[in-house]
């Protein structure tokens, strides 16, 4: 019996919502997104929510939304899905990366701050900087928007990993920190549609920019149009958009998860609480919760204490697989990628990223997950490492 890291939770409530949608008159984007919009946005308290196919596609829109095209930078964290980088490059504009906080693994607002001073020297600022909320955990936001204020960059927060957690009392969603937030509903995420994303925002252009470039670029607007109207079947196309749409059926499951989201996030932070004190001896590092913001918890990652371990990151993360322990590691620093290496990223841009990607594994995460299951997980990692798991000695 395999344990994955993360798997999704699906109920017969779930089932038969989808069913219902089956059932109806609309398949395609109709009431049931509108609905799932809706419900996402009351629940973080922003004011606009554009639901489309994947979080991929919603940081692409959100990247658009903020005007970034060629001849300009983003900036994100290299402690990433290679997504979050990808959607500059969709725009033609040039990547780069800021190095994360060794504590959190989120991009380090120090050393925003130290590249922002040295990139305004040279009059090569950035137009967007993406923060990722990496495991569930925010960013300090604070910290971060405030240099969005002094260098007039656009801030679109990648929180794929983060629905359902806050920051200074703040729901991530709410935009209180940012110009837009991105939510995936990946089935590994804290909910899922199958197949989703979503873009959160407060501002009502940027709002009717998304809805546009989701849907081609056209309008049914008479005010958006730029010359009169033909008649009543009369669209305009005026930019140049995408078929990036969620379906209906996918909103129905989003919408019913979303009902159970913080049940979802309960259980994970008790299944942390229990991690943490049975692997409260091993020779690891474990999450650092930041007690400014209160994390989703997406993922639960260690670190190897690799000066106390006789054995390699390899050899744990291979034998833990062995045993179907089916951990993981997030990430690899993206521009260690051969697509980025072409782009001429070298080794060693960040540190930090490179430290951390020696030594970390994704240990199995995700409501469904049983305490017997999170007991193999332990005793797994116990024989690997060498030691006798608390587990055992509970049990006396
Ligand atoms: C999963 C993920 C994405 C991409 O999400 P999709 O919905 O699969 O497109 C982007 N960024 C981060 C940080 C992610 O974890």
């Amino acid at each position: 019996m395999l344990i994955p890291y993360a798997r999704q939770d699906i109920n017969e409530q779930d089932i038969q919502e989808v069913v219902a949608v089956l059932q109806s008159p609309w398949l395609t984007q109709g009431p049931a997104v509108q609905r799932f919009e809706q419900a996402v946005a009351d629940y973080c308290g922003a004011k606009y929510a554009v639901a489309v196919n994947s979080a991929t596609s919603a940081l692409h829109i959100a990247c658009l939304a903020a005007g970034l095209g060629p001849g300009d930078r983003m900036w994100t964290s290299p402690n990433t899905f290679v997504a979050t980088a990808n959607c500059g490059l969709y725009c033609g504009a040039e990547v780069d990366f800021v190095d994360i906080d060794p504590l959190t693994y989120n991009l380090s607002p120090a050393a925003l701050e130290e590249k922002l001073a040295r990139a305004a020297e040279k009059g090569q600022l950035p137009k967007v900087v993406i923060p990722v909320h990496f495991a569930g955990q925010s960013c300090a936001m604070d910290k971060i928007a405030a240099l969005a204020k002094t260098y007039g960059f656009t801030l679109i927060e990648d929180a794929s990993h983060a629905i359902g957690g806050s920051y200074l009392g703040e729901k991530i969603g709410s935009c209180a920190f940012s110009d837009m937030v991105v939510f995936s509903f990946h089935p590994v995420k804290i909910i899922t549609s199958g197949e989703g994303g979503m873009v959160l925002t407060n501002n009502p252009e940027l709002y009717q920019k998304l809805l546009r470039l989701r849907s081609h670029g056209i309008t049914r607007e008479p005010e958006f149009m730029t010359k009169e109207a033909d008649g009543p079947w009369y669209y305009q196309q005026i930019e140049l958009g995408y078929n990036y749409r969620m379906t209906d059926i996918q909103a129905a499951l989003g919408y019913s998860q979303l009902q159970r989201i913080d049940e979802f996030i309960q259980r994970r932070h008790e299944l942390v609480n229990r991690y943490n004190l049975l692997l409260q001896d091993y020779p690891v590092i474990l999450p650092w919760q930041d007690p400014n913001g209160f994390s989703a918890f997406h993922l639960y990652v260690i670190r190897l204490q690799t000066d106390r371990i006789r054995k390699t990151h390899r050899e744990v993360f291979e034998t833990l697989r062995e045993k179907g322990i089916m951990v993981n590691l997030h990430y690899i620093p993206v521009y260690t990628q051969p697509y980025y290496e072409n782009l001429g990223f070298k080794p060693g841009l960040c540190p930090e990223a490179e430290r951390y990607y020696q030594e970390a594994i994704t240990l199995p995460l995700y409501a469904a997950l049983t305490e017997e299951e999170q007991d193999q997980v332990v005793a797994a990692l116990g024989e690997v490492l060498g030691v006798t798991a608390v587990v055992d000695s509970l049990k006396g």
